[in-house]
């Protein structure tokens, strides 16, 4: 698919037309299974300046938690039980959990039996993605953000996204199955600008794709920015779908969270994933990259994985009962 057409699709096409498109083209490719993977938010320290993110390292009125290597492997674990074999770490950039510390978890919770790991833990030198994947990691998800260097450049202070791109050649090359992705609604991006970032997930032939809006932090840069539109992020999503046909997709937990149907509309418009926040109760409304993310009041303790069984059941589609590994050949 080119620039033209992916703009032409965004723009011109008629929504039910390219969420049916979508839809038939996921359910050619990747069957009718959704994929439930559950997300534990290890840390939310962070050393970066990203100007979109709640956990931006200025950002000091957030209190700041680490799980330790026993409560990580517990949650996997009840995860695990209940069905989930994807486990996807993700964390702040935060110097605690480095390199070394990653294998231990990664081997903590291969232990467990056959279950996938994805890291999802930023930019670190080759060297280090290397021993993460002789532990035994299996995928790593590093979104580009956006591809547009000015944008880049003015959202992340003392980063270099020519960083960020090495790190994404490297996971590929070290046999990670790879996702990336770009924020949707970024003050300054434009329709070319999203249409760029599929065509660069797209020319990476990446197992993983996830587009979500950016959704305004009232303590970061970008708080009066308007942020991501509903409809337009499935837009995006169903473009993605077109463009690469055998990638896993979710519907982001930016999405879901913006998403006032419980996923239907992502699930009907190109998306195969969903992610269940597993992050224990004590921990998960410090993981504030953005407003609406962590459940509140009584739903903190519903049971993320339960709740979206319920959904996958609710939509007749099959939950799936292997790993979902990737699907590009
Ligand atoms: N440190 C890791 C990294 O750099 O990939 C992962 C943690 S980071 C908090 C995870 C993702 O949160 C980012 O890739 C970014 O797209 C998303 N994110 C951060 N702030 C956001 C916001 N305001 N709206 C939507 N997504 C946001």
């Amino acid at each position: 698919m080119d620039k033209d057409r992916i703009i032409h699709l965004l723009v011109n096409e008629e929504t039910d037309s390219l969420f049916q498109k979508a839809d038939d083209v996921r359910r050619k490719h990747c069957g009718d299974e959704i994929h439930l993977r559950g997300i534990i938010e290890y840390s939310n320290h962070c050393r970066c300046l990203c100007a979109y993110c709640g956990l931006f390292a200025d950002n000091h009125d957030l209190p700041r938690y680490r799980m330790n290597q026993e409560q990580i492997l517990e949650t996997a674990l009840k995860a695990f039980n209940q069905g989930v074999r994807t486990i996807v770490l993700q964390g702040g950039e935060d110097t605690h959990f480095n390199a070394d510390l990653l294998c231990e978890i990664i081997q903590d919770v291969k232990s467990i039996g056959d279950v996938a790991v994805t890291l999802s833990s930023g930019e670190f030198p080759r060297d280090d993605y290397q021993k993460m994947r002789d532990a035994g990691a299996d995928r790593y998800l590093l979104k580009i953000e956006t591809t547009n260097p000015e944008i880049y450049k003015r959202l992340h202070p003392g980063l270099s996204q020519e960083n960020r791109i090495r790190c994404l050649h490297d996971l590929k090359e070290l046999g990670f199955q790879t996702g990336s992705g770009a924020l949707i609604g970024l003050p300054g991006q434009t329709i070319e600008d999203i249409a760029d970032d599929i065509l660069f997930c797209a020319n990476l032939n990446l197992d993983m794709v996830t587009f979500s809006p950016f959704i305004p932090h009232p303590g970061t840069p970008l708080a009066k920015e308007s942020g991501g539109d509903w409809l337009f992020s499935h837009k995006v999503l169903a473009v993605s779908r077109l463009a690469m046909p055998d990638a896993h997709i979710p519907c982001s937990t930016a999405l879901a969270s913006i998403t006032p149907d419980d996923y239907k509309t992502s699930l009907k418009s190109g998306a195969n994933v969903v992610m269940a926040d597993l992050t224990p109760p004590e921990f998960v409304e410090y993981y504030d990259i953005y407003p609406g993310k962590a459940p509140t009041g009584d739903k903190k303790e519903r049971d993320a994985v339960q709740r979206l069984k319920n959904i996958i059941a609710e939509l007749g589609r099959p939950l799936a009962v292997n790993r979902g590994d990737s699907l590009i050949q």
